[in-house]
């Protein structure tokens, strides 16, 4: 992860599901959300059906949230989980799982993504006389769920017909009385995928691969733009609830946001970000002695410019560990301290040497700015040049990511990359190419969402400009 909270795009949430032989879906939960509690760390929560529903959210890590109590108290087959970090202002009830005790039984539901038309979806709840506890667009679609499941009696339909009104990005799990699915929007923007628990005992969803990994799990596949899949007790069970016309995956997971571990939607992290690192030294090379990681988040893009570059790559940066949250400080000086105990240079690597330090990306350009300075006067380096993997950031996120205005972006308002430079302080600076990111990536253009660094959105967005122009209108 980076390296300051504050200048890093934040991922809006990771979710889990789980069906299981045994009753332990908690356990699995537990350890499935820690293996993804980089997709949010401001809150946590499972939620599972005995007999009924259990739920244990709070506001901290998982670890920090669920104790071994709570797991005991957590006995059941069937889970959902989340971690959580609110793109809106952090409230308690916001929490996710969250859940509604209706009259076709207990729903909940742990949600990535943001529903662009959710206000419209909660007018016209409202208008119908639902009443609302905290107006979240989670209740919304939970309350929608309860209005099909009475009309049609079938779930899968259900999810179907509610999610034919979703405008946005999601990818759900979602607990109906003992039954539990996972749910990808028809872009297939935030990543989902399916496994299978070792000597059958059981199946699990999650955000990413990496989740899998932790429990024993063999990765069975993603799940599908457009597909809700349920988790039943000899595997699973699919619907397709909406035509994937175009797929809109979001580029910075494979850039940021998802674990280099993790495979998604067929592509190792880890690879894509040394092709990405590798092609920027193609782009945009540069005559240095070192090549140096931003820990951890320009790690293996590093790895990658340093072998298209031919420059080797040294751990020129160290970075403290065990420092995960810190409170603004009043005082200059001790914001000043803050960032030093943060991330300090190896003056052995850098000192008198041209330095070309490497990074998945630069929001506000303030904790670059930082590192390049820090590079020359506590580190010594003679030169220090900046390649970042990542085309500039110049346009908001509506889809589930924490860059919610233009006026953050150091690449903001047509600046020329000169003047970005001047601003961070460095020799030289480099983004990759819109195209020479695709190519890393190695998927069709047409099949990525690049909204925040083209200014194009693959949903209707007021506003904004849209990409694909095809409607789903006709699809039943
Ligand atoms: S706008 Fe950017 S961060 Fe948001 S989903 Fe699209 S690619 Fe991802």
């Amino acid at each position: 992860m980076g390296t300051d909270a504050d200048d890093k795009p934040r991922e809006a949430c990771g979710v889990v599901a789980m069906r299981c032989i045994n009753k332990d879906a908690a356990t699995y939960i537990y350890y499935a959300l820690r293996a993804i509690q980089h997709r949010g760390q401001e809150a946590a929560g499972i939620a599972v059906n005995s007999k009924g529903l259990i739920v244990k959210k709070g506001l901290g890590l998982v670890a920090d949230v669920i104790s071994s109590e709570d797991i005991e108290k957590l006995s059941g087959k069937v889970g959902i989980g989340h971690t959580y970090y609110s793109i809106k202002v952090s409230k308690p009830e916001n929490i996710q799982p969250q859940f509604l005790k209706t009259g076709v039984g207990d729903i909940a539901i742990a949600h990535n993504g943001i529903i662009v038309n959710s206000g419209l979806l909660i007018t016209k709840l409202k208008n119908e006389g639902k009443n609302f506890i905290i107006e979240s667009e989670e209740e919304a679609i939970i309350m929608m769920l309860a209005d099909a499941i009475r009309s049609t009696n079938d779930i899968p339909k259900s999810i179907k017909a509610v999610c034919k009104e979703l405008i946005g990005s999601y990818a759900f799990t979602l607990m109906i009385n003992d039954r539990v699915f996972a749910i990808r929007d028809p872009y297939g923007i935030r990543p989902l995928c399916l496994g299978k628990l070792p000597d059958g005992k059981g199946y699990v969803a999650a955000s990413e691969s990496v989740a899998l990994d932790v429990l024993g799990a063999k990765f069975v596949r993603d799940v599908l733009p457009g597909e809700a899949v349920e988790l039943t007790d000899d595997g699973f069970k699919s619907t397709n609830i909406a035509p994937s016309i175009n797929r809109a995956h979001c580029f910075f997971e494979w850039v940021y946001f998802a674990r280099a571990d993790s495979v998604i939607d067929g592509l190792s992290v880890y690879d894509v970000r040394k092709r990405i690192g590798w092609r920027l030294a193609k782009e945009a090379p540069v005559v240095a002695d070192v090549v140096v990681p931003i820990p951890d988040s320009g790690r293996a893009h590093a790895y990658g410019f340093s072998m298209g570059s031919n420059i080797k790559m040294l751990e020129g940066l160290m970075k403290n560990r065990y420092i995960h949250r810190t409170f603004i400080m009043p005082s200059q000086a001790a914001r000043d301290i803050s960032v030093r105990e943060k991330i300090n240079p190896v003056r052995a690597v850098v000192e008198g040497k041209r330095v070309v330090i490497v990074d998945d990306s630069i929001v506000r350009g303030t904790t670059m700015k930082r590192i390049v300075s820090m590079l020359r006067t506590n580190g010594g380096a003679s030169e220090v040049h900046v390649r970042i993997g990542s085309p500039p950031l110049i346009a908001p996120c509506y889809l589930g990511i924490d860059m919610t205005n233009r006026d953050q972006f150091i690449a903001g308002g047509n600046k020329e990359i000169d003047e970005i430079r001047k601003e961070i302080g460095a020799d030289t600076l480099a983004y990759i190419s819109i195209d020479g990111l695709v190519e890393a990536i190695t998927m069709d253009k047409d099949n990525l969402c690049l909204g925040c660094v083209s200014d194009e959105y693959p949903v209707s967005i007021p506003g904004e400009r849209r990409r694909f122009q095809q409607t789903l209108a006709n699809f039943e």
